[in-house]
């Protein structure tokens, strides 16, 4: 067996919630943001130019993750349903949709400036005192639109405006009846989709949870009005769960809901799914019931209809729409927070990722012992089996003790290794990432043991 390797027990990331908040300090988050850039996840945009006002790219792994995170919703969501269907509307977008919807009356954040130091600060996120410079003589607040405005086309002028959207909810809205038409769906159904938002934010921060250009996955689920209360409570279960069964513990996750004040205007119930963040309890998704105030305000200033014939009922209704809300950068970086955790093997200790094996960035990697060519080549059969179906890394550098710490420090569930034995008896060595154990495969029978073994190791991660 190449390699020796110790597992003398694991941190889980709390199994109550004191345990939790002790040990999610601020310093995980550190930590999160340095094995992000030095491993390829997130790093800050245009770093060569000093950075750029809290935006990031997502690196190899980053991009490989974050990909995960929106494919594991799209498949909860649209594939194993039969009355969600998915769209993928446009970022520019006309100011009439944004008119319509409220948003560029009420799309806006109590904006106040610190007359001291010249800063500025979204009022509700501060308590009468500038955070920079700790003075209290502030300007009143005024509101600040949170939307990107730019133009079409070459002249810049006023009938050319446009947005790039602040959510991806409208693009359901306006499509209503094209959806309707065309996927001959009826109420209760859902309209889903993954993509780009925008938003001026005054003060984003906190790594990718906050930032100005972000992904958000969210879904309208159009439903008769009086079913209303009953989704949105199933929405409220399905919303948590996925979590759950992505990896996160329980005991990092709660159900908030809103006031009656904190309420938008739109909305009938609202509650967030929140995530135990370094700094504390905030917001991963929001799930509203949002009437039917959308279709009702599109209908009016576009004049379309934009309701349901219930042929059955001879009813015609404008259906109530309960919204699941997420961000998938925001997602990405509470799935990397709760899966950081530490051990000890072989009397070191070594960072690992317990990331639920559909959202690893790579489902295996592929360790070769040396680079004499007859391991290369049996490397490349192994790939050509696996490489359909799994993401996997290849690695020939370094000694395999650092190779199998680099691959768990970026969450991969299984290394795969081959040696000069492999020549002989067509075997390779699989080493899990949790347990250490490795066990010996045969290359036959390799793409079902991978499968059967990423299978147990997602059933395990509900219960983690
Ligand atoms: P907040 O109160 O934190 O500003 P919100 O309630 O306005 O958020 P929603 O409009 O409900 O957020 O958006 C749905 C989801 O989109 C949020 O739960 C969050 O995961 C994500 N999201 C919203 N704004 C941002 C942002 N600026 N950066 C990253 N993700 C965001």
């Amino acid at each position: 067996m190449p390699g020796e390797d110790k597992d003398n027990g694991r941190t889980a990331l709390g199994e109550t919630p004191e345990k939790a908040s002790e040990e999610v300090s601020v310093d995980r988050m550190n930590e999160i943001v340095g094995l992000c850039k030095r491993r390829g996840f997130v790093f800050p945009s245009a770093e060569i130019y000093g950075g750029f006002r809290s935006t990031y790219d997502y690196g190899p792994l980053g991009s490989l993750m974050l990909r995960n995170v929106k494919n594991a919703w799209w498949k909860a969501m649209v594939q194993m349903r039969t009355d969600v269907v998915g769209l993928d509307a446009a970022i520019l977008s006309s100011p009439r949709i944004w008119e319509a919807s409220g948003h560029l009356a009420n799309f806006t954040d109590p904006l106040v400036d610190c007359r001291k130091c010249r800063e500025r600060w979204r009022e509700d996120q501060i308590d009468g005192a500038c955070p920079n410079c700790g003075s209290m003589d502030l300007t009143p607040a005024r509101a600040f639109n949170l939307m990107f405005k730019t133009f079409v086309g070459p002249v810049e002028e006023g009938s050319s405006e446009a947005y790039l959207r602040p959510e991806t909810a409208q693009g359901m809205f306006v499509n209503f009846s094209n959806v309707l038409q065309t996927s001959r769906k009826k109420p209760p159904f859902g309209i889903a989709q993954v993509g780009k938002s925008f938003r001026n934010e005054i003060t984003p921060g906190n790594f990718v949870f906050r930032t100005r250009e972000f992904e958000q996955m969210e879904m309208e689920f159009f439903v008769p009005p009086d079913e209303a209360d009953n989704w949105f409570k199933y929405w409220l279960d399905e919303r948590l769960n996925w979590y759950l069964k992505l990896g996160i513990p329980s005991a990092m996750l709660r159900l908030r809901h809103h006031d009656p004040d904190e309420l938008s205007h739109y909305s009938a119930g609202t509650a967030d799914v929140e995530f135990l963040y370094p700094w504390g309890w905030g917001e991963l998704e929001g799930i509203a019931n949002r009437t039917d105030f959308d279709l009702k305000a599109h209908a009016t200033a576009s004049g379309e209809r934009l309701d349901y014939f219930d042929q059955g009922t001879g009813e015609r209704y404008v259906p109530h729409v309960i919204e699941p809300a997420a961000g998938a950068t925001r997602a990405m970086m509470a799935f990397l927070l709760a899966a950081y955790s530490t051990d000890e093997v072989g009397g070191e200790e070594r960072v690992l990722l317990k990331l639920h094996p559909d959202l690893a960035p790579y489902q295996a990697a592929i360790l070769p012992l040396s680079k004499k060519p007859e391991l290369t080549e049996l490397s490349g059969r192994v790939l050509s089996i696996l490489q359909p179906n799994f993401m996997c890394d290849f690695d020939e550098t370094q000694s395999i003790g650092k190779r199998y710490r680099r691959q768990d420090e970026v969450g991969t569930p299984l290394c795969i290794t081959i040696d000069f034995e492999s020549l002989d008896d067509d075997c390779v060595t699989i080493r899990d990432r949790d347990t250490t154990a490795q066990e010996r495969v045969s290359i036959e029978g390799l793409e079902g043991y991978v499968r059967g073994a990423l299978v147990k190791k997602s059933e395990a991660a509900l219960t983690m």
